[in-house]
């Protein structure tokens, strides 16, 4: 007769290799950031969909971003969410992470044992994505960008009321207001909040423009937008609103607006220091990723007996969740937490 062996006795169904997290079971890697024959993405962020893999496997709300992401050559296969894929002899599906449009958590399983491995998630309801969906697993890859206790988020209509404030506070004073985030997810998201407010039209840097035009095809509301680089030569921009990529700031590019203030909308602008060093005028706290309460509560949602914790504050995080009796450990990957908020 045969030992029973629980899937405590097993090797990790995902593990760190060279090329990324992989899973052997199923012969297949999760946003890998090194070519492999078969990668599973969670979402069109840089850090976790790298081009030159043989083929990929997505969630189709994202279908349009990963292929703009990837390369018009690259060869995605998509999902809906919940549906079903036997791969090797594991089962894989793909379940809502509010991230950004067609963002997923992955959800492998193997001879009854479940890992969910999350990429980058929010709670915070937003009207450019499909909400959260709460899984139940065994093992839970939990990212930690925010995962320090001083990272809570205000309700997202109270900031949008605010930008709001702000544009119209440099309306009357004849300026142009440069709204600086980051381009996939967050612009698209300012956009739609704001459409709930104003119907006026906003302005949108080159690098936000393509993306603005593919939530719109998949049928995102958000404010009107007008491509900077296409307006007439001599236009007035003041009383505008713009938004940009951070890496706009500072640059020539900036010099058409001419008398202006900056604003920026991040998680990381929670801490006042953050916009003064980086000399913003205005700092909005605004995140696509779960704040601390958020971390923790999902973390117990999803009733797992183990934690692996990456992307971020993974070491004050797993330390807090131990500290609670949870079994948790940092996992180290290249995942970048900052540069998408
Ligand atoms: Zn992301
Ligand atoms: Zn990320």
């Amino acid at each position: 007769m045969a030992t029973a062996t629980t899937h405590q006795d097993r090797p990790p169904l995902v593990s760190v290799t060279p090329q990324g997290l992989y899973c052997q079971a199923g012969n297949f890697h999760i946003d890998p950031w090194r070519p492999v024959e078969r990668a599973l993405v969670t979402h069109a962020h840089g850090d976790h969909a790298r081009s030159g893999s043989k083929r990929y496997l997505g969630a189709r709300a994202g279908r349009g971003l990963l292929q703009r992401r990837l390369g018009a050559d690259a060869v995605i296969d998509t999902l809906e969410y919940g549906e079903t894929l036997k791969v090797g002899d594991t089962t894989v599906s793909f379940h809502p992470a509010g991230h950004v449009l067609g963002s997923a958590q992955i959800r492998v399983e193997h001879r009854g044992e479940v890992w969910i491995i999350s990429g980058d998630y929010k709670r915070t309801p937003d009207p450019t994505c499909a909400p959260f969906e709460v899984v139940r697993c065994h093992t839970f890859i939990t990212e930690a960008t925010f995962g320090l206790p001083i990272y809570r988020w205000d309700d997202t209509g109270l900031v949008a009321q605010d930008i709001l404030r702000w544009w119209d506070a440099n309306r009357e004073a004849g300026r142009s207001a440069v709204l600086f985030c980051y381009a996939l997810g967050k612009a698209q998201r300012l956009l739609a909040e704001l459409g709930k407010l104003t119907d006026r039209p906003a302005y949108v840097h080159g690098a936000v423009n393509g993306l603005v035009t593919a939530y719109r095809e998949a049928g995102i509301a958000m404010l009107p937008t007008q491509l900077v680089s296409e307006t007439e030569k001599g236009t007035s921009f003041a009383g505008a609103l713009v938004l940009a990529p951070p890496s706009a700031a500072g640059s020539t590019w900036m010099r058409r607006f001419g008398e202006a203030e900056t604003g920026f909308a991040s998680g990381w602008m929670r801490v006042r220091g953050n916009r003064r060093r980086r000399g913003y005028d205005r700092g909005f706290v605004l995140s696509d990723h779960a704040d601390w309460p958020d971390l923790l509560r999902t973390v117990a949602d999803t009733q797992a007996e183990k934690v692996l914790v990456t992307h971020g504050y993974t070491d004050p995080l797993s330390h807090y969740l131990r500290e609670r009796g949870v079994d948790a450990s940092p996992l180290a990957t290249p995942f970048e937490g900052e540069a998408e908020d």
